[in-house]
């Protein structure tokens, strides 16, 4: 083994908590930073600092913005009787790019998973099911990676709307979304046509 500098260590080791940063990929990108001139790595620390400092989850349906409500909900021009359910903020960005989706959204905060010890109490489950009680949401879209998790995700929420209102249809995007695939990373005409072509959950 080759030493490095013990900051430069910490570089690494930082880098690699990030999502699908392995150890030759946190080398890249540190020796990359390395290399930039100076003005820019200031630039680069304090767009980090200032979007950490600024960005929250918006009260009423969690996306990550810096005003709350954000700036969907507080669009008087959205369809607030369709609700997408999904399981993150960057799953909202890959939504948002299908122009054709023009209703509300709800950020879950991530998906049930029992052996991560991620139950619905973890989830903001109940924020949605208050929401359905007080705003006139007519459809429920469960856009959840279609996964085993997606999947296990999306039946128990359907089976909680259900018992609060019988009146809410619920539905899943369809056709196009490859099985495991991941929501964020679909392009955009896999997403129109899975929006257009949802289904019921029965
Ligand atoms: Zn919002």
């Amino acid at each position: 083994m080759i030493p490095l500098p013990p900051s430069f260590e910490k570089l690494l080791a930082l880098l690699r908590t990030l999502p699908s940063v392995g150890p030759k990929m946190s080398e890249r990108i540190a020796f990359h930073l390395l290399r930039l001139p100076e003005d820019q790595i200031r630039e680069f620390i304090s767009a980090v600092q200032e979007t950490y400092r600024t960005v929250r989850p918006c009260s009423i349906c969690g996306y990550w913005d810096d005003d709350s409500p954000c700036r969907i909900c507080g669009d008087d021009s959205r369809d607030k009787s369709v609700l997408c359910v999904v399981e993150g903020s960057q799953d909202i960005q890959a939504i948002g790019r299908v122009r054709k989706f023009n209703g509300l959204f709800h950020v879950l905060g991530g998906i049930l998973s029992p052996l991560d010890g991620v139950g619905p109490q973890d989830l903001e489950i109940d924020s949605l099911l208050r929401r359905l009680e007080n705003e006139p949401i007519g459809e429920v879209i469960l856009a959840l990676n279609p996964d085993m998790e997606g999947e296990t995700t999306c039946q128990y929420i359907a089976k909680r709307i259900q018992a609060l209102s019988q009146r809410i249809k619920i539905t899943r995007p369809a056709q196009g979304l490859p099985v495991g695939g991941e929501l964020e990373y679909m392009d955009e005409l896999t997403l129109t046509r899975a929006l257009e072509g949802r289904r019921d959950v029965s």
